[in-house]
């Protein structure tokens, strides 16, 4: 018979199974037998100096390589480890150890632009983050963003106005380039040009045609009123804004799961906030408990203690998982 499963919340997590251990997106180089890499978002990469076999898919290592993360993938990925989509960003994944344990990731389950949903899978224990775990966090369809976001630019365009469209430069700043793709000029800060461009090289059918923003500004285009500008909400976005305002007397829109919150626009300085996010909702991270149909589930990340109390009260046996802290799971089924 197997070893019982134990899963360890320090370092990231650590799960210890059948005589291996394994840990998922760890927060500093360690030894494992398998280190696995969920997605490229820097935050989830700490770890991949790890000794022992790197787990993550080819596109997660492309988008490292292009942000200066060296990624030395593993030759082989053994039967019992499967990545499973996570519909977070490009290349991100799940990983279902056994049939018994799933580690989400960073999650999407609604398809957005070219992105497509996780597809959950039931298991006896799910490991699920939870950063939007909290009642009030529920987003409108994407096609209702894009609609009231088109007649905005269009507004703005009537009258000559710039718009600067915001979201964080892996992942977000992508799925704006796609679902605004109708509209003429629009130029792409530095950073994002070059992720578009390995989105492009990885198979996804964006504008091929757009120019970064510094070459439009080399060329004196930026004078000839209205354009786009595709920018990070991170890296100084206060200061590149002020500039833009100034200068052209752009309009800043940013989006964001966080934009639920009526603060979240002075917060960010913005003039506008829309919801779109690369995470569930909290009805979608119900629906994911509800087709994963676990016996244990583990939140992390955001509202995880809220979570787990609002599963428990839907009869679910739920728990956060905190730093040092070790459960023994299930005993495998089969043995
Ligand atoms: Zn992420």
């Amino acid at each position: 018979m197997k070893a019982p499963i134990t899963i360890t919340s320090s370092n990231g997590i650590t799960i210890d199974y059948d005589d291996r251990k394994i840990s998922l997106d760890p927060d500093r180089a360690g030894k494992s037998d398998y280190t696995f890499i969920s997605h490229a978002h820097i935050d989830h990469m700490k770890g991949v100096g790890s000794t022992g076999n790197i787990l993550a898919t080819k596109e997660t290592a492309l988008l490292a390589a292009r942000r200066g993360v060296t990624i030395n993938l593993a030759e082989q990925t053994p039967d019992d480890l499967k990545m499973i989509e996570s519909g977070h960003i490009l290349g991100s994944r799940g990983l279902l150890i056994g049939d018994d344990v799933y580690y989400t990731g960073d999650f999407a389950l609604k398809s957005r632009s070219f992105m497509h949903g996780c597809q959950p899978v039931k298991c006896g224990t799910l490991i699920m983050e939870s950063t939007f775990g909290k009642r009030n966090y529920v987003f409108p369809p994407v096609e209702e963003t894009m609609r009231r976001v088109n007649e905005l630019i269009a507004d703005l365009f009537s009258r000559g106005i710039p718009v600067v469209l915001m979201g964080y430069t892996l992942g977000k700043a992508q799925i704006l380039s796609d679902l605004f793709s109708s509209w003429d000029p629009i130029y792409l800060h530095k950073s994002i040009f070059e992720i578009n461009q390995a989105y492009i090289d990885l198979g996804i059918k964006l504008r091929s045609d757009l120019q970064s923003f510094d070459e439009a500004a080399k060329k004196r285009q930026l004078e000839r009123k209205p354009w786009i500008l595709i920018a990070p909400t991170n890296g100084g976005s206060r200061q590149i804004m002020a500039g833009l305002k100034q200068k052209y007397g752009a309009v800043s829109v940013a989006f964001s799961g966080w934009s639920v919150e009526p603060r979240y626009k002075y917060m960010r300085g913005v003039d506008h906030a829309f919801t779109l996010s690369d995470h569930c909702d909290f009805n979608d991270l119900i629906e994911m408990v509800r087709q994963c149909d676990p016996h244990k589930i583990y939140t992390v990340h955001g509202f995880a203690d809220e979570f787990a109390a609002h599963l428990r009260t839907l009869g679910y046996n739920a728990r956060p998982l905190k730093s040092d802290q070790t459960f023994l799971s299930e005993y495998p089924s089969a043995d």
